[in-house]
């Protein structure tokens, strides 16, 4: 039974909640039986609710009307995949040099007022595109499902490590979540604090839950191999932010044997999909918020296998509406997941254009290059490869030592095959390879341009 929060004198149970809490657990009970639509209904509803945005946008944005109308859409006629696939893909470029023509100045006094950032707290994902009150319930319904999902505990205490807060300790997991539950306290860490003593505040601090950052969560469990320390009381380990580093879930298993759970989110969109509950290796998108298209080069819909370019559209914000915004990632769209659920799938976030590896003649892949097997012949800490030219790979390694040559030559001529071609690779050695405050940290980067 979730402990809802009472607010009405004389009542213990059952809760007569808040109005704001009686609100965000309507959203909830309907996301319950949504996820369950077929992706064919929940397309239907999605273009019921986008038919509501064009009509919306046709009456208040030149920017929109044009594209629109572009598109041969005109009010009154329905939406449907063939118009919405005309639409001119929105770039990044064009949403910073015309991001006033995006705003919407007359958005419904009902969603709110703007806002510029999340106030959905320590849990969750700022938002640096221009939202509103509604936008930023739909973003904690969002959180707030992910705990359900992930079947937390909400009685029990909440660590986030992550870069962009402020250190403290919190009386709840989060405003908008604790006006319909009771939750346990939260504390926050800033990521930029050294590994120990983030082993040591998390061995004070005793949490049932920590939220960090994949390469931090990565280096923190090296650290505590190294130390042997366990912290008892953590129940699951969750991360956002970053890709995965691939050796990851074999760490958490072998040293803290927790479960774990990734969210693909933005700073623009906040959570965008989430781990499945019953499948950890699959995302669900989080279609009751956003559509998100993957598609080719030349704008095709993906198949499930493919990898493509993520377009993400926002379904309820009518500040400054985003539709089919390229935010710059790739992801691998994914078969109908075997839990039921009809939200649809991403079965891998690839990463960006630059995480790609460039060959001769102009041809890009993902590159693979399992830590387990690099760490058979080198033991490292972090890698990182960057391509500087179509044939140089410089390797950043973080070790005690540099390796002898002939280490160097084995390792480069297993890389070489790793990677499909042949390059001259130098090696250089790090103390840290951890990302600039609130950067990302990529264990491949390519610098060639197309
Ligand atoms: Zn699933």
């Amino acid at each position: 039974m979730l402990p809802f929060r009472t607010t009405m004198a004389g009542i213990a149970w059952p809760a007569i909640v808040s109005t704001p809490g009686a609100t965000l657990l309507a959203l909830l009970f309907q996301l319950e039986q949504s996820q369950w639509l077929s992706p064919v209904e929940l397309a239907v509803r999605q273009f019921q609710q986008l038919d509501v945005l064009a009509e919306f946008l046709w009456q208040t944005s030149d920017f929109y009307r044009e594209r629109l109308a572009a598109a041969g859409w005109s009010p009154g006629r329905r939406l449907d995949a063939a118009i919405w696939r005309a639409l001119p893909i929105l770039k990044r470029a064009t949403v910073q040099s015309s991001r006033a023509q995006l705003i919407v100045e007359n958005a419904p006094k009902a969603h709110g007022r703007p806002l510029e950032f999340s106030t959905t707290g320590s849990l969750g994902m700022p938002v640096q595109g221009l939202g509103n009150e509604l936008t930023h319930l739909f973003a904690s319904a969002l959180i707030a499902r992910n705990h359900l999902w992930q079947r937390r505990d909400l009685s029990g205490k909440f660590a986030a490590i992550r870069s962009k807060v402020e250190s403290r300790v919190h009386a709840d997991w989060g405003r908008v979540e604790s006006a319909c539950f009771v939750t346990g306290p939260a504390t926050v860490l800033n990521s930029s604090v050294d590994v120990d003593r983030q082993l040591d505040w998390l061995q004070a601090e005793a949490p049932d839950y920590l939220l960090t950052h994949p390469v931090n969560l990565r280096c923190l469990l090296i650290r505590a191999r190294e130390r042997a320390v366990r912290i008892p009381s953590l129940k699951e380990l969750s991360t956002f932010g970053e890709m995965l580093p691939v050796d990851l879930r074999t760490l958490i298993r072998e040293v803290w044997q927790l479960p774990m759970s990734d969210i693909y989110s933005s700073e623009e969109f906040g959570n965008i999909a989430l781990q499945c509950p019953e499948y950890p290796e699959t995302y669900h998108v989080q279609g009751e918020n956003l559509l998100v298209e993957i598609v080719d080069e030349k704008g095709a819909p993906c198949a499930a296998g493919e990898i493509g370019r993520v377009l993400i559209s926002t379904l309820h914000n009518f500040t400054m509406p985003l539709l089919r915004y390229e935010i710059g990632d790739y992801a691998q769209a994914g078969a109908p997941c075997a839990c039921g659920r009809g939200l649809p799938v991403l079965a891998r976030i690839a990463g960006r254009r630059r995480n790609m590896l460039r060959l001769s003649g102009g041809h890009r892949h993902w590159p693979s290059f399992p830590y387990e097997v690099i760490q058979s012949i080198a033991d490292f800490r972090q890698i990182q490869i960057v391509q500087h030219d179509v044939d140089v790979l410089e390797v950043r390694l973080v070790r005690a030592a540099p390796l002898s040559r002939e280490t160097e030559q084995v390792l480069a001529a297993k890389l070489c095959e790793l990677l499909h071609g042949k390059f001259s690779i130098r090696y250089s050695y790090a103390e840290s390879l951890m990302p600039a405050s609130g950067g990302k940290f990529e264990d491949f980067v390519s610098l060639v341009a197309d």
